[in-house]
């Protein structure tokens, strides 16, 4: 009975997901039977030192908003599942900003991590370093797992990533690449970091793929060959870049990234020699 109980709570509170009040930092959209949130953080600027520009597109600087970056989350409902697409900067504002859509943390059922740079694991761990999601799995590529795992590597990213990785260790899943992970699709998009991966959540016609940190200002779109000092292997940033940029503009797919501006979901259409982001979902 108790865990009868424990099932028509969950399934009630999940319910409740489905119609949340509108929220400022909050937008929500709806992909067949699946509705999916961005949580944004604010959108802020990124430093021009950071941001390389090849010859041909040192104009691109110039251009208003060049070097704005967003920072969200997202949140995929379906039924009684609940899946956070990475974490966010700080577990105290993730907590904030999803209790606007009435979800709490023991709801989330599944994590999926496109990397584990600071800005999407920080969200995973209270102050005290305890899991914020106690009840959820957490998924991570097996290359970025090995990466950050590496003992011979050394710094505050490196101890933080491997926290995440023990205190959720009993809940972890490191999956290869081009994996089901229930209705979402693993797609490998090395470079930014040497396990970065996209997630595909497909809905018989249009899928939206999570892309996490393919672009992370708006001037990539126009030049995808526009490369942060964040990437550990620019070169293959570059490529998946190009790679998923292509395949996206040409199926017309969405996409969602952690650092394209609110609200932080579009799609790609080409435009010259780049493309041209176009945001919502429709
Ligand atoms: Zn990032």
């Amino acid at each position: 009975m108790r865990v009868l109980t424990g099932i028509l709570t969950g399934i009630l509170l999940l319910s409740g997901i489905s119609s949340p009040a509108k929220a400022a930092g909050v937008t929500d959209y709806t992909l067949g039977d699946y509705r999916v949130f961005c949580f944004s953080e604010g959108d802020r600027a990124t430093a021009f030192e950071k941001i390389t520009l090849p010859e041909k597109s040192a104009a691109l600087r110039a251009q208003a908003g060049a070097n704005a970056s967003g920072m969200n989350f997202f949140v995929v409902v379906s039924g009684d599942e609940c899946y956070l697409i990475d974490a966010g900067n700080s577990g105290n504002t993730t907590v904030a900003l999803l209790e606007q859509t009435g979800i709490r943390p023991e709801q989330i059922t599944h994590i999926l991590l496109t990397h584990m740079h600071p800005d999407h694991i920080r969200g995973l761990l209270t102050a005290e370093g305890q899991a914020v999601f106690p009840g959820a799995v957490l998924h991570v590529a097996r290359e970025e797992a090995v990466y950050w795992s590496n003992p011979a590597q050394k710094g505050g990213n490196f101890d933080r990533a491997r926290q995440v990785l023990a205190v959720y260790g009993k809940r972890l899943d490191c999956f290869a690449q081009n994996s089901e992970i229930r209705f979402m699709t693993s797609i490998p998009a090395f470079g930014h970091t040497p396990g970065h991966t996209a997630f595909r959540l497909n809905d018989g016609g249009k899928s939206l793929v999570f892309w996490g940190d393919i672009v992370h200002v708006p001037i990539q779109f126009a030049d995808p060959e526009i490369f942060l000092s964040y990437d550990v292997d620019a070169q293959q940033a570059i490529a998946a870049r190009k790679r998923l940029m292509a395949q996206l503009a040409q199926s017309g797919d969405f996409i969602a990234g952690a650092h394209i501006l609110v609200p932080g979901i579009g799609r790609l259409e080409a435009a010259g020699e780049g493309y041209r982001f176009v945001p919502g979902m429709e």
